[in-house]
């Protein structure tokens, strides 16, 4: 009897589980992101108009969708300084090129440098002993780079800990450090005091006899813009869902090397296209509004000018779900701020059960790492969810389109899209 029943019901439940997940287009989702990823968008940062070029990508999607502009015809528009690299960054080894994004990086508002260097490495251990660290402050380094060894002191020396090593007398053009695994890099809105270049293993010769740089900064009042685009709602027009996913990126390190950003964000912003041209097919009970902000990777800039300037009143948002690193998945989900509104998280951890989407769902506190951030501080409920899974790429050159394999995109679509229309049933 109970073996008749299982084979009874094992065609439907092959039924179910065979059954794809319609709501989402991931061939959509797809092409998104690698026309956001193109060389043509620079990645998306201060270099040859890269992050307006993708604000206008993201604005005709908005139309095509046929959602509904706020603020200035689909556009906030905003402000803030930084300091950006559209020209030569060119490090030559005793006459071998070095590659900047691939041999080496710089640090985040890294000033200009033009000249040929001597090079010189220190044992960080010079760092706890007066009489060498005294010695090396009345030489005369201005034309040096100093090569700060971080393992052979008594202190595993922390980077911060060198550069005391310059802010402390030693007259040195710069540092280098030659441990760094990956070439990770940010933007910055001021000039560093002094130029640090990161070498990847291996790139560094023990001996160098010079070094010849070439590093093109610049500054500017960079103008950029938010984009915006909503669905009004059928039922309860004044109460608001939002998505929001971050579309900036680093853009550029002189004229070649290019940041892609694909995981981050160019994904999160796919899935927010995906969820609008979903709902512009579905209209929900709320109204729904996309934003795709400007500015994250420099200090949540966009954000942060959208809740002190907010185009829809932010007491009136039910829940707003930023979407950061959306491409992986085989490892679950993290939601950031799940203890801050733990009620939601366990409707969210509870959604996933019924439908069996992602192998986890980990908690985690408030944290300023994305958009949400200003948000839940100005009180509305808000999360950030990043997907987990093997997947290495941040900040660097080689988060690119070609890695990602978007394996769990269909399941964190569809947990998303419940989590979103369980608040909207209530
Ligand atoms: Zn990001």
């Amino acid at each position: 009897m109970r073996l008749r029943k299982l084979l009874l019901l094992a065609p439907i439940l092959f039924i179910n589980l065979a059954e794809p997940i319609f709501a989402q287009d991931i061939g959509y989702a797809r092409s998104c992101i690698k026309t956001l990823c193109s060389d043509n968008f620079y990645g998306r940062g201060y270099v040859n108009n890269g992050d307006k070029i993708a604000a206008q990508f993201i604005k005709d999607e908005f139309i095509h969708h046929k959602l509904t502009g706020l603020g200035e015809n689909y556009f906030q528009h905003l402000g803030y300084p930084v300091i950006y690299y559209p020209e030569r960054v060119d490090i030559e080894l005793d006459g071998q090129t070095a590659f900047a994004g691939h041999d080496f990086i710089l640090n985040p508002g890294c000033p200009k440098v033009n000249g040929t260097f001597k090079v010189l490495h220190v044992d960080s251990s010079m760092l706890d002993n007066n009489s060498e660290f005294e010695k090396l402050s009345k030489r005369n380094l201005k034309n040096t780079f100093l090569v700060v060894d971080e393992v052979k002191g008594k202190n595993l020396l922390h980077q911060d800990r060198a550069k005391l090593i310059l802010s402390n007398g030693i007259k040195a053009k710069g540092l280098i450090f030659k441990n760094n695994a990956t070439l990770i890099w940010s933007p910055a809105m001021e000039f560093a005091t002094f130029p640090i270049i990161y070498f990847k293993k291996g790139i560094l010769p023990q001996l160098v006899l010079k070094m010849t740089v070439k590093i093109d900064a610049n500054f500017k009042v960079h103008g950029t813009q938010n984009v915006l685009g909503m669905i009004k709602g059928k039922v309860q027009p004044d109460s608001f869902i939002v998505f929001t996913a971050h579309y900036d990126h680093l853009g550029m390190l002189g004229k070649e090397a290019m940041f892609p950003g694909a995981n981050d964000n160019a994904s999160g912003v796919a899935m927010m296209l995906d969820l609008a041209r979903h709902y512009a097919k579905n209209p929900p009970p709320y109204s729904v509004l996309f934003i795709a902000f400007a500015g994250e990777e420099i200090g949540l800039i966009g954000s942060y000018y959208f809740v002190e300037n907010p185009l829809i009143p932010l007491k009136k948002i039910s829940l707003l779900i930023n979407m950061d690193l959306m491409a992986t998945g085989d490892e679950g989900l993290t939601a950031v701020n799940a203890t801050v509104f733990p009620d939601l998280f366990e409707n969210l951890k509870m959604c996933n059960t019924l439908g069996n989407y992602l192998p986890n769902i980990a908690p985690r506190g408030k944290a300023q790492n994305s958009d949400h951030y200003y948000f839940s501080e100005a009180g509305v409920p808000a999360f950030f969810f990043y997907l987990r899974g093997n997947y290495h790429h941040y900040h660097d050159v080689d988060d690119t389109y070609e890695e990602l394999t978007l394996s769990k995109y269909k399941e964190a679509f569809q947990l998303i899209l419940d989590f979103a229309n369980m608040r909207m049933s209530k």
